[in-house]
């Protein structure tokens, strides 16, 4: 399986809750789809302000909503918008998985360079494509609202208004937020990190937040799962010390073994996670193959030899 599609089915599981509200609704196959948002279906211009000023519309909420007041019968409009952005958000996530793969061969290639100008770029570049992603969801959540108040009865006088309105305001709260807490749990920007310190550093990474410079605001801070989301890597088994082989990872919390080791471990009779200080559960059940991990060892397993062999070739030269 390619990097890119195990990404792709990480994130999937994960930004269920910015889909879910619509994916019900949606199960139409994509060419269908994709015919319903021509123009042809969307009511006549207006007279009136041609475009909205809050800035990358992509889609004129103003021109095509804006003739008369919203009510049900608009609907299918407002649901054809929506499928437009989940489309915008597919083109984004694509955009990401590239940077991400980018990054993982520039961080191998100039794996002995401190600064690089490079991975600085591209992780400027990841973060400008997860705040357009975060607007977009935005967009859709407020879009959601407004459709199931028409769903639900209420006619809306001035509608573009407030999509405008609730849009800008969900867009301050997020502006307001510290870089820590807008891009530390995030996933993609964490294989990002990972991919960047598997290549250059040895061991393993701390937790995603740490990596982000501090900022004013960070003090309130007060949300564990920041430094949950940041997985912490390590590469050794904790039952054998080796390097893991084979890995299972305990859904529990996470926590990997080599196979062999933690079935033993698990046939034995214990049921307690064996890291030091992890009090979870461990099962036959709560272990699951680890392919992605597997390959970060053997990466890891390589650079190990090569610096050896480094190693060795310079006290060659030397002595
Ligand atoms: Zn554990």
């Amino acid at each position: 399986m390619s990097r890119s599609t195990r990404r792709r089915r990480i994130n999937d599981s994960e930004d269920g809750d910015e889909d879910e509200a619509v994916s019900d609704q949606d199960v139409r196959p994509s060419s269908q789809r994709r015919r319903q948002t021509s123009r042809a279906d969307a009511p006549a211009p207006a007279a009136g302000p041609s475009r909205s000023t809050d800035g990358g519309d992509a889609f004129n909420f103003d021109v095509d909503l804006r003739p008369h007041p919203l009510s049900r019968d608009q609907v299918p409009n407002l649901k054809n918008l929506m499928t437009e952005l989940r489309n915008q958000d597919q083109n984004i996530r694509r955009c990401i998985e590239l940077l991400n793969d980018t990054a993982e061969q520039v961080a191998e290639a100039f794996r002995t360079h401190d600064e690089c100008a490079e991975l600085q770029q591209a992780e400027l570049d990841l973060r400008e494509l997860m705040d357009v992603q975060a607007e977009k969801a935005i967009r859709r959540r407020v879009l959601e609202e407004i459709t199931q108040d028409l769903q639900s009865g209420i006619s809306l006088d001035d509608p573009a208004k407030r999509y405008k309105d609730e849009v800008q305001a969900h867009l301050d709260t997020y502006n307001k937020q510290t870089s820590r807490r807008k891009y530390a749990k995030n996933t993609d920007f964490h294989n990002f990190k990972n991919a960047v310190w598997v290549a250059r550093e040895e061991g393993a990474m701390p937790p995603v937040r740490d990596l982000i410079p501090a900022e004013d605001g960070d003090e309130d801070d007060s949300d564990d799962e920041i430094v949950a989301g940041g997985q912490t890597q390590n590469f050794r088994c904790p039952l054998s010390a080796n390097l893991l082989e084979d890995p299972l990872t305990n859904s529990n919390c996470t926590h990997s073994y080599s196979r062999a080791a933690i079935q033993n471990y698990v046939e034995a009779g214990n049921n307690k996670c064996p890291a030091s200080a992890c009090t979870a559960a461990v099962s036959r059940s709560s272990l699951k193959p680890d392919p992605g991990l597997a390959k970060k060892v053997a990466a890891f397993k390589r650079r190990e030899e090569e610096r050896a062999l480094a190693r060795r070739q310079t006290s060659t030269i030397l002595y």
